[in-house]
């Protein structure tokens, strides 16, 4: 487990998409929860600071891509754990969750976690696709509207559902004044971050 800021860690050892995890007192959130076969490891990198699966009150999904959503039926299951996404995203989480634990999101909500989360929608990747903006400390969790695999970058297109879309609707990330990016995949970029994604829309 790493520390990327105070109350916010990243989970190592993940096989292809990040797992970040946030505890803002008693509040454990996970955002995204990983590929196939790594419970284990979420496990043991939770147990590392203390924190059982079971003690998650909320998991956010960016999007449902199986990488990113592989542990969620273990997860939701063991925790209870309240889970946002995307409506239009839900069906791609059908059977992985109790409908009960699902709250829906269309974007421009404000989750109550680190003193307000913002939720973007930025549909093109997936038609639910999601970003979440830390308000206070200017943490943006992008999904995968940002890749950090070779440098910072845009995901691959193969993985979009419509290049077009995203790409218009991703330069709203533009308008959040961002200390710390964490992408769903790759490494945390710290520092200038605001330019580094102006540069990637020229
Ligand atoms: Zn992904």
């Amino acid at each position: 487990m790493i520390k990327i800021a105070e109350n916010v860690f990243k989970l190592e050892k993940m096989l292809v998409s990040q797992v970040y995890l946030i505890k803002d007192g008693e509040q454990v959130t996970i955002i995204d929860t990983g590929f196939a076969g790594e419970y284990a490891n979420i496990k043991n990198q939770l147990n590392e600071i203390g924190i059982e699966p079971e003690n998650i009150n909320y998991i956010i999904i960016t999007h449902g891509h199986m990488d990113h959503i592989a542990n969620l039926k273990k997860l939701s299951k063991i925790s209870g754990a309240k889970i946002f996404v995307h409506a239009d995203d839900l069906e791609r989480i059908d059977g992985k969750a109790d409908p009960a634990q699902i709250n829906l999101l269309e974007g421009g909500e404000e989750l109550d976690i680190l003193g307000g989360i913002q939720a973007i929608h930025i549909p093109g990747h997936s038609k639910g696709n999601m970003a979440f903006y830390a308000k206070r400390s200017g943490i943006l969790f992008s999904g995968d509207c940002l890749f950090n695999n070779k440098g910072l970058s845009l995901p691959p297109v193969k993985f979009n559902d419509d290049t077009e879309l995203f790409e218009k609707n991703v330069k709203v990330l533009s308008e959040y004044d961002i200390s710390i990016i964490c992408p769903g995949h790759g490494p945390h970029i710290e520092g200038n971050c605001n330019q580094r994604i102006e540069d990637l829309f020229e």
